[in-house]
């Protein structure tokens, strides 16, 4: 669907990291894992990119997270960091398919920015009654609050720093069970990161859900 959204609140969840949220348009359903894309105008021109849900559900509100990469990131972002609550935006989705799907257990690779989907996925598997577990890696990372409350709530939880290699966090993550799914969320060197550490682990890469974020 297409509908123009307000933003609701924002939140400082690390450094240059923000949580962005909105209320949820009606009609407007989407899974954690899913995009959808965001639109302004800058300098007059329409711009537009596609953030991933961090929150759990669109039940009332929905929320993005947003990694600003100071160095390589370009304007959308840059507008997105500046952003209030009242601020209209276009919206359009739900988009991609490699999203929750009620999985017993979920594994949730996230590099960067792929922390949104990670904790969105891993608090609504626990919320259903799974299982969760984390690995993530940022040179700084974001959403210390979100991860520590998955943590009470029972799910593995790994942080890693931005240079570390995934194989042993990865390793201890997968079980093989029948019911795990496991999930890649990030920019294209982490996604190639954590292929070859799924493979490592045992586990097959091309059974994973992964979104690319670029
Ligand atoms: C399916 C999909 C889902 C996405 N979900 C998210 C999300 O949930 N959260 C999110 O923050 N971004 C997400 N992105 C990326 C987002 O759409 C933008 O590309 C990003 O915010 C940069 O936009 P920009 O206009 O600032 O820079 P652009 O001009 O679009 O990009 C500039 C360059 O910087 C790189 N870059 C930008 N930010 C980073 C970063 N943090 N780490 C590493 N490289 C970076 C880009 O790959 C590109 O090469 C997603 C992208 C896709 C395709």
């Amino acid at each position: 669907m297409d509908a123009t959204v307000a933003v609701t609140s924002v939140e400082e969840v690390g450094s240059d990291t923000y949580a962005i949220r909105f209320d949820t348009p009606d009609g407007f359903a989407a899974e954690p894992g899913q995009f959808v894309k965001l639109g302004t105008e800058i300098d007059g021109e329409p711009v537009s990119r596609f953030y991933t849900l961090s929150s759990p559900t669109t039940e009332g509100t929905f929320e993005v997270t947003v990694g600003i990469d100071v160095e390589e990131g370009g304007d959308f972002s840059r507008f997105l960091a500046d952003i209030e609550p009242g601020v209209e935006m276009s919206l359009s989705g739900p988009f991609g398919d490699q999203h929750y799907d009620g999985e017993g257990r979920v594994v949730v690779l996230a590099g960067g920015p792929g922390v949104g989907p990670a904790v969105a996925i891993a608090r609504r598997a626990l919320d259903d009654g799974g299982e969760a577990a984390v690995v993530y890696r940022d040179d700084d990372p974001a959403h210390g609050a979100r991860l520590d409350d998955l943590r009470g709530s029972g799910a593995s939880i790994a942080v890693l720093g931005g240079d570390d290699d995934l194989s042993a966090a990865v390793t201890d993550a997968l079980t093989g069970a029948a019911d795990e799914g496991v999930f890649v969320y990030g920019f294209a060197d982490f996604v190639d990161d954590a292929r070859d550490a799924i493979e490592a682990a045992g586990g097959d890469a091309d059974d994973a859900k992964v979104e690319n974020f670029g």
